[in-house]
């Protein structure tokens, strides 16, 4: 006889399931829980703060053990979720009731991993959740992106060392890429939840990116013929991306995808590229200091629906280079600035709407409940008045907008008609379809609810037939239906019940017409079940099937709530209409920082200083900023950025009047960056970043450059921040922006055209410093560095002192000991003490090429003993 297995049948179950899912944690349905097993235990619970436990085997081996109640899960999950973790629901696919006897079947239904969340808990409403997959060929690479969330799908082609910026650039919760390919620079590993950043990388075995598999998954999944319609034909690795994506939804989602776009395929020339570092310098999503809590996203999304956040964020994300794009997104805002009254009757009509996009995507995959498709009715039902506002409006673009939204009115009514109002969240007790949709439910509803009368009226009647008025019927879960006759009655009984029990003092009988009510009441509730699962299968297939239609209305509205929060914002704010020129000049009169400027008047109520600005590519093609400390340099250049990255996303700019060039790209370095994070020192991540804006930076991009070159020796600094200058007037000619404390980098202007000087002005009144925050042209005097001090607090020994040695290096004297300084300090100090003015005057007046080595020596000697003295 075979050796008994120390595991019970539904461990075995367990393992078999583990086995085919051997990366992703196993939650594993056991009666009202999901538990987990071995290791996956020991994480889980360490990774959700729950307690761990422990199950024997059938050898009384202890198996360490968690579990999370089924009904929150959701929770659970979604921190497992945000810490990288894959995670495999292996449910009970059969009533324990239909397995009767039997071992429940369970089945891994689906694996949830963190770029293919799409439960709306797990997700960020206003952000996109993207999975990614990159595919690289002799420094090249296919790049993909999806999010199953809401639909969208895209592929580019990018240079490979630009993959991990990109993975970056679009927040990809995870990424694909075949498996053994080390080469590819993406940074393995678990994303950090409380950083709030990271991808988690995913190996998949490299026969997934074969690109005739690709495209025949492609052709497959959106029934087409070739792939000439994507403009994927001739971009293998792209299309190798895409099948990789698509082979992996399907391993994970196990359901078809209705709801997914044909990859759109991108251009990198067609927008602005914005690199992480110049993202987070120009604090577009993130801030650079948690406690500020401002970006540009926040300043500008004044959208209603989540679909527009998601879109606002990826125009700004994406800023246009086309310039017909720019100004049919602009022509709209001017026309919903224009008017107020449809502006804010659309507003208010796209408030109550739900997430259309995400709606779809959970109905589509099988994963939304009742409630949820009702919400997508109430929001469908929104459509044909919001379509009325935005025919008022006037442009090409709106019109465009009215001719992809679809009123949906079909798809509206035959949700609303088919459920109640206010389902349930779950199917659960059957409630959801509404009376009146189909009689046969009806009939079953009828029964259900009327089984009491119809028992009710039984009774009687076999009371006044029998005479016995003691006679009940009644219910157990063992016997169902009986009709109890005490035992001082059994002589009334008539023939014709049945005995079905005895008990102490009565005893219990059926009748026909009993059993066949019984028999209806019982399966009534089964049958409600069974056919309210059917009729909301049916229709969640029905808006799978229109799954096209409802993903370009939900585009159609994203579109007009962000044009309609950029006029919004345009107006309560005072922005103007950029111009855009087909020259090189960017020219801003009365400027403002669109962050700053608010955040001024909501905590100081300061007014914010405009400040114009002129560049070309000829005589004005790099400035240089100097001035004091806090005068208001960094702000002046981000403002710049700003104002272009909002232009060419389509929105009106924080100025009284801007023209712009199309900028290809917006570098921006700031000088001694920490990025220790990193492992890097900060001046060679400094050095790095420099190196590569050097490298690709064109004639149409933009650079700031930030105090660079503060990070080493200040003569070192000088000297490199001096021949980066150059170098870009003389090589890359991409206007720029340099501000900087080497106040000699001023001298440049005199030396090359093409360079000027701006600087910020500040005033000293007494010991107070007065910054005036205008941008003028010329050269600051100095940087007010000790005044600024003062103002931080610094204690009055230290600010006299460092005026005492400003002052004498000022006058290159030499800085005799301080107060406050160990004699150690002291010897160490006068190693660096400037050489007598006598000795140093000598020296430079030298002809060393004429000196013999023994005049050297003596001279030496003779300027030894001097300072001897
Ligand atoms: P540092 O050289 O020390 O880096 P900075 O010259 O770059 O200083 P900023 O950081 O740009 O100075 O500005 C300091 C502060 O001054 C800002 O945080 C802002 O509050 C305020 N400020 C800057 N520009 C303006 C302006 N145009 N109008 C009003 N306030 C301004």
């Amino acid at each position: 006889m075979a050796a008994r297995s120390s595991k019970t049948p539904v461990m075995q179950q367990y393992h078999a399931a583990k086995q085919e899912h051997p990366d992703c944690l196993l939650f594993f349905r056991l009666g009202d829980f999901f538990e987990l097993f071995y290791e996956d235990a020991v994480t889980a619970s360490q990774d959700l703060e729950i307690t761990l436990t422990k199950r024997r085997d059938r050898k009384g081996k202890p198996i360490p053990m968690c579990g999370v109640p089924a009904h929150s899960a959701n929770g659970y999950l979604a921190k497992l979720l945000q810490k990288g973790h894959r995670v495999a629901i292996c449910d009970q696919v059969e009533s324990a009731s239909k397995a009767s006897r039997r071992l429940v079947r369970r089945e891994v239904v689906r694996v949830l991993s963190p770029g293919t969340a799409s439960d709306l808990s797990l997700l960020k409403s206003g952000e996109n959740n993207y999975l990614a997959a990159v595919c690289e060929q002799r420094g090249s690479a296919g790049f993909a992106y999806v999010d199953v969330s809401t639909g969208e799908f895209r592929t580019t082609e990018i240079a490979s060392t630009d993959a991990g910026d990109m993975i970056e650039a679009i927040g990809a919760k995870e990424v694909l890429r075949a498996d053994g390919n080390g080469s590819l620079a993406l940074k393995d590993g678990r994303p950090d939840a409380n950083a709030g950043c990271g991808y988690l990388v995913t190996p998949v075995e490299p026969w997934v990116f074969d690109s005739e598999y690709g495209e025949r998954l492609i052709l497959e999944t959106f029934e087409l013929h070739n792939l000439a319609g994507l403009g994927l034909e001739s971009q293998p690795t792209c299309v190798s991306a895409c099948g990789a994506l698509l082979h992996y939804l399907k391993e994970t989602q196990r359901t078809s995808l209705p709801h997914l776009d044909p990859p759109a395929y991108l251009e990198q020339k067609d927008w602005m590229v914005l690199d992480p570092l110049t993202v987070r310098h120009l604090e577009l999503f993130d801030p650079l200091y948690q406690e500020t809590r401002t970006t540009l996203l926040l300043a500008m999304d004044h959208t209603a629906t989540a679909m527009g956040a998601r879109l606002q964020r990826s125009w700004l994300l994406r800023p246009s280079l086309n310039a017909d794009e720019i100004e049919q997104r602009l022509g709209a805002v001017e026309s919903l600035c224009k008017d107020t009254i449809v502006r804010s009757e659309l507003r208010r009509e796209l408030r109550p709407l739900h997430d259309i996009e995400r709606l779809l995507a959970r109905i589509t995959l099988g994963s939304a409940g009742p409630r949820e498709v009702y919400n997508l009715g109430t929001s469908l039902r929104r459509l044909p008045t919001i379509r009325q506002f935005i025919s008022e409006l006037r442009g090409r673009r709106t019109r465009a907008i009215l001719d992809r939204l679809d009123s949906l009115d079909d798809v509206c009514e035959r949700i609303l008609t088919t459920l109640v109002e206010e389902p349930p969240a779950t199917v659960g007790d059957g409630s959801a379809v509404a009376d009146g949709f189909d009689p046969a439910l009806d009939e079953l509803r009828a029964l259900q609810r009327d089984s009491r009368r119809f028992i009710a009226q039984l009774e009687q009647r076999e009371r006044d037939a029998s005479g016995i008025d003691s006679l009940k019927v009644r219910f157990n879960n063992v016997f169902g239906f009986f009709i109890e006759v005490s035992k001082a009655n059994l002589s009334k009984v008539p023939e014709r019940y049945d005995r079905k029990q005895t008990l102490v003092n009565a005893e219990r009988f059926t009748t026909p017409e009993l059993k066949e009510l019984e028999a209806k009441v019982l399966d009534a509730e089964d049958r409600i079940a069974a056919m309210v699962a059917e009729i909301l299968e049916k229709l969640r297939l029905e808006i799978a099937s229109q799954a096209r239609r409802i993903r370009v209305s939900a585009g159609a509205i994203a579109e007009i709530d962000v044009l309609s929060s950029l006029a919004e914002i345009a107006v309560e704010f005072d922005y103007s209409r950029p111009r855009f020129t087909d020259g090189s000049e960017i020219q801003i009169e009365g400027g403002r920082h669109p962050v700053v400027e608010r955040m001024l008047e909501r905590t100081s109520g300061d007014r914010f200083i405009e400040n114009d600005v002129y560049l070309d590519n000829a005589d004005h093609l790099l400035a240089i900023i100097t001035g004091p400390n806090m005068g208001g340099k960094s702000t002046y250049l981000r403002q710049i950025a700003l104002i272009s990255v909002m232009a060419q996303s389509g929105s009106f700019v924080p100025a009284r009047r801007a023209v712009l060039p199309l900028v290809d790209r917006i570098f921006t370095r700031i000088g001694a960056s920490d990025n220790l994070a990193m492992g890097r020192s900060t001046f060679m991540v400094e050095m790095t970043e420099t190196a590569q804006i050097l490298n690709i930076a064109t004639e149409r991009s933009l650079i700031l450059l930030d105090e660079v070159g503060r990070g080493t020796a200040t003569y070192d600094g000088l000297a490199i921040a001096w021949a980066v200058a150059e170098y870009i007037l003389g090589q890359v000619r991409a206007k720029t922006l340099f501000a900087t404390h080497y106040h000699e980098l001023t001298a440049l202007e005199g030396l090359h055209s093409g360079i000027v000087n701006l600087h910020v002005s500040a005033r000293q009144a007494g010991e107070k410093l007065v910054f005036l925050r205008r941008i003028q042209p010329g050269t600051a005097d100095r940087s007010y560095g000790i005044e600024v001090a003062r103002l931080a607090g610094l204690p009055q020994t230290v600010l006299d002192r460092a005026s005492e040695v400003l002052a004498r290096h000022e006058r290159s004297e030499p800085v005799p000991p301080g107060t406050g300084v160990t004699a150690f300090e002291r010897k160490q100090a006068s190693i660096f003490e400037a050489l007598p003015e006598s000795i140093s005057e000598e020296l430079r007046n030298l002809n060393i090429e004429r000196l013999s080595p023994l005049e050297a020596l003596a001279l030496l000697h003779e300027w030894r003993a001097a300072l001897d003295e």
